[in-house]
């Protein structure tokens, strides 16, 4: 572990890197569209036609003699799927490294690496760009990709040259439990089981592309819980715990199956229903808030009263995930300020 520690684990020098490659917070989420949109669906074919090509240089044997085709596939494919997620972090890089120094162990030469490296940039901007309508969005997204994979080449290239092997395929094993485990972290809130917040976002972005290639209706609903501190405050912040559990199971039962419903922090939900107007989605929200208001929940002996406001808004032309959650957010703030308990459609 020690050879990598100065690659990964010093920020300062990072820093300097992120700032050479213009890289900022937009990349991240520019990557996890990136992912949502093409890597998680085709990063094993990219991976597989990389490869296909690639047999045609001699040193591609290599792979094959130190039995390492497998590892060196699922290592590709894990990299494209994690493609930027979280890049400033030091997993990212360690993971990167680690990848890199087993194929050095494997005796896979640097050059076949980077030109691997670049047979997937390319399959990815030839996706990218095909039959691409939105071209000033399709150019972000390019940009997106070269800039986080120049880090990526980087990060193969320094991988490469840490000197010991065997520890650092012990911390890629481990590294692997780990982004398994913060995998399956990531996409579930623990408490209510609902979709966690990140998840929410990478649902909703496929959610608007679909609704915007099929031209269908597209709505999402904030609803967050009316005076919950107080619920804190009188019966403890377990009993609270109870009762966001309580409300998610409510939501959930009370909207279609193939809606998402996810926890977008604290005691704040946020619904996506698609093929849904701002009409519908609205009588929908009513239904939800109706039948949370008439559900107390009973503990202990007690019955607590539990209500919810709820902002919607439906998905316009022009919208991100972002602007479009922000409209809901203002109409759920309008919701408390006329009362709470209530339901605010955004102006379409
Ligand atoms: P409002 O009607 O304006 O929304 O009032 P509120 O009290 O619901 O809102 P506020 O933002 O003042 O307080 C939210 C509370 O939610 C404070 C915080 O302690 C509580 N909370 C956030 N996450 C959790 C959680 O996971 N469990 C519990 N029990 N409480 C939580
Ligand atoms: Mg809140
Ligand atoms: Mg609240």
């Amino acid at each position: 572990m020690r050879g990598m520690e100065p690659a990964s684990a010093d920020p300062a020098r990072f820093a300097r890197i992120f700032e050479v490659l213009g890289l900022g917070a937009v990349h991240g989420y520019l990557a996890r569209r990136l992912r949502a949109g093409l890597l998680h669906v085709h990063a094993a074919d990219m991976v597989d036609d990389s490869l296909a090509a690639l047999a045609a240089c001699e040193d591609f044997s290599r792979i094959e003699q130190a039995g390492f085709r497998a590892g060196f596939r699922r290592g590709w494919i894990d990299i494209l799927q994690g493609f930027g997620r979280d890049f400033t972090s030091p997993g990212y890089r360690s993971r990167r490294l680690a990848f890199s120094a087993a194929c050095a162990h494997a005796g896979i030469p640097l050059g076949l690496l980077l030109l691997q490296h670049g047979l997937i940039q390319r399959a990815a901007i030839e996706r990218l760009t095909a039959g691409a309508q939105d071209a000033p969005g399709v150019r972000a997204l390019t940009d997106c990709l070269l800039r986080l994979g120049a880090l990526d080449a980087y990060l193969l290239a320094e991988g490469y040259r840490a000197p010991d092997i065997d520890a650092l395929r012990l911390a890629l094993e481990e590294l692997r439990e780990e982004a398994t485990r913060l995998h399956r972290q990531a996409t579930t809130d623990p408490l209510t089981g609902l979709l966690s917040f990140g998840s929410l976002l990478e649902s909703l972005e496929r959610h608007i592309d679909k609704a915007r290639a099929r031209s269908h209706p597209l709505c999402v609903m904030m609803a967050d819980l009316d005076f919950f501190k107080r619920v804190n405050d009188t019966h403890g912040h377990l009993v609270g715990d109870l009762v966001l559990r309580h409300t998610a199971q409510r939501i959930l039962a009370a909207v279609r199956d193939f809606d998402v419903v996810g926890r977008f922090g604290g005691e704040e939900f946020t619904i996506i229903l698609k093929d849904t107007d701002l009409a519908m989605a609205s009588i929908i929200a009513e239904r939800i808030r109706e039948d949370i208001a008439a559900t107390p929940m009973h503990v202990k002996g007690r019955n607590i009263s539990i209500t919810i406001s709820i902002g919607v808004a439906m998905l316009r032309e022009g919208d991100t995930g972002e602007t479009l959650l922000d409209r809901a957010d203002a109409a759920m703030y309008q919701a408390k300020q006329a009362g709470r308990n209530r339901v605010v459609a955004a102006p379409g």
